[in-house]
């Protein structure tokens, strides 16, 4: 199939992946909406690829090796028992094998945006309003109210201004998606109960803590088990080449000033100081004492906090509008697959493309392709959020061979940690 003229929600990981498919797969228009003004990048920190996952996604042409990243090898599961048992950095319970590329969110978003071919048009600094479609077509109203009459941006057909009209609206929105709401408006992001506090800061600063940075491998990833909580470490590239940072998710139950019930993220800058502070008293409550150390080197313009979520849409199509990314399914970040399973989404979109001979067979296609992973990938992350916070063993009893036993309890008869093999469907699969 080819032609047609689509719009894509949002310009971040997913959109700029979509942007990309639809216009490898011969659109005639893609355009971008997207509600910031600008550059995302400095509002990122860190992800993670599995290592397979990577060679899929950089086989699909989506990812290459010109993106900047840090190699980890090995996580480190670590607890601190109340004698102090273990130094500076904890009781060591178990080194897991941890194949993954690490990213800075800014690096490989900027690197897909600039790898969107040129032909796709970007409108910045205006959010989508209304959404709706029906077989034949979707509309949208973006910041302006409307098409431009009489112009050739959008094809509204008519004189008066009104919804922009395509072949195709894909949301690629995030968790709070305009386009959900017109594809399956009873879907709605489920609080999980707790949040993580995240920070970064530039690796060279570790130097400052007593032991410095050689107490801390640069391919370890750390993740320090707590009651009621856990925190993870891991370094990531920075956003000038050659720099490396740190970057931390940090697990806690909800602060008693977030709004409980239905929270809302705290962006960087915001915290006040003394919100600010009850990270480091956390840190030093539940963490050994080099790793608190590490948290307090976060500055506060560069910490916040997320609330987590999960949200499986039932249907990630209605009409010709389509869900992507995170408009579609929320994954909680213990699966380390939020980035993947949005590229991925692409991947399926795309070969979806290439196989159908109309919008009536790509649409379905691609819904059956990540519509139940989706929704896999989703219970993964709550298994792992009950097994790892929420419903976490007594560290303290814990060793080894304990460990390797729970662990293999989370992933059993799932696609497995860090995302599911694409095109794999849910019904054959295996635990890694
Ligand atoms: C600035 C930013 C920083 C992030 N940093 C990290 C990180 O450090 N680590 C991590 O694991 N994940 C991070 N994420 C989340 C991560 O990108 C997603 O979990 C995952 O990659 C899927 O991305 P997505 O494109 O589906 O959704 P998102 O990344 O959430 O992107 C949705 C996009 O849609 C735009 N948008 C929303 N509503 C409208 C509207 N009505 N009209 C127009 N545009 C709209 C938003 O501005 C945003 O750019 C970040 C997301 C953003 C936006």
């Amino acid at each position: 199939m080819r032609g047609g003229e689509i719009a894509v929600v949002g310009g971040s990981i997913a959109g700029c992946a979509f942007a990309r498919a639809a216009a490898r797969g011969g659109a005639d228009r893609v355009v971008v909406l997207e509600r910031s003004p600008g550059r995302l990048e400095d509002r990122g920190v860190g992800l993670c690829v599995l290592d397979d996952r990577y060679t899929e996604l950089a086989r699909a042409g989506h990812l290459d090796d010109g993106i900047r990243w840090h190699r980890l090898t090995q996580r480190h599961w670590l607890a601190h028992d109340p004698d102090g048992g273990g130094g500076p950095r904890g009781r060591l319970l178990w080194a897991q094998e941890m194949p993954f590329r690490s990213y800075h969110w800014g690096v490989l978003w900027q690197a897909l945006r600039e790898r969107t071919p040129d032909n796709v048009e970007f409108r910045l600094g205006g959010a989508v309003t209304t959404v709706s479609g029906d077989d034949e077509h979707a509309w949208l109203t973006g910041p302006d109210g409307g098409t431009e009459s009489g112009t050739d941006r959008g094809t509204n057909g008519g004189t008066d201004r009104g919804p922009d009209r395509y072949d195709l609206v894909i949301g690629a929105d995030g968790y709070r998606s305009v386009v959900r709401e017109a594809v399956c408006p009873e879907a709605r992001p489920e609080y999980a109960g707790y949040v993580c506090w995240r920070g970064s800061f530039d690796a060279r600063l570790l130097a400052e803590l007593p032991g410095g940075a050689t107490l801390w491998p640069e391919h370890e990833v750390i993740t320090v088990c707590y009651p009621g909580g856990q925190v993870v470490l891991y370094r990531i590239p920075g956003l000038t080449p050659g720099s490396t940072q740190v970057n931390f998710v940090f697990y806690a139950p909800t602060p008693a000033w977030l709004r409980p019930g239905d929270p809302t993220s705290v962006p960087a800058g915001a915290l006040t100081t003394g919100q600010f502070e009850e990270l480091a008293e956390l840190a030093e409550r539940h963490l050994p004492p080099y790793w608190a150390g590490v948290i307090t080197l976060s500055p506060r313009e560069r910490t916040f906090i997320q609330p987590i979520y999960d949200l499986a849409a039932p249907r990630r199509t209605a009409g010709r509008l389509l869900l992507a990314g995170d408009a579609a399914t929320v994954v909680r970040p213990h699966n380390t697959s939020g980035a993947v399973k949005a590229v991925q989404d692409a991947c399926a979109f795309e070969g979806a493309w290439r196989t159908a001979d109309s919008w009536a067979e790509l649409l379905p296609a691609y819904d059956r392709e990540r519509g139940a992973v989706g929704r896999e990938m989703v219970e993964v992350g709550r298994r792992l959020g009950r097994a790892q916070v929420t419903e976490a063993p007594n560290w303290s009893a814990m060793d080894e061979d304990a460990m390797t036993a729970w662990w293999r309890q989370q992933v059993a008869g799932t696609g497995g940690f860090g995302g599911h093999a694409l095109g794999r469907p849910p019904t054959d699969r295996q635990a890694d």
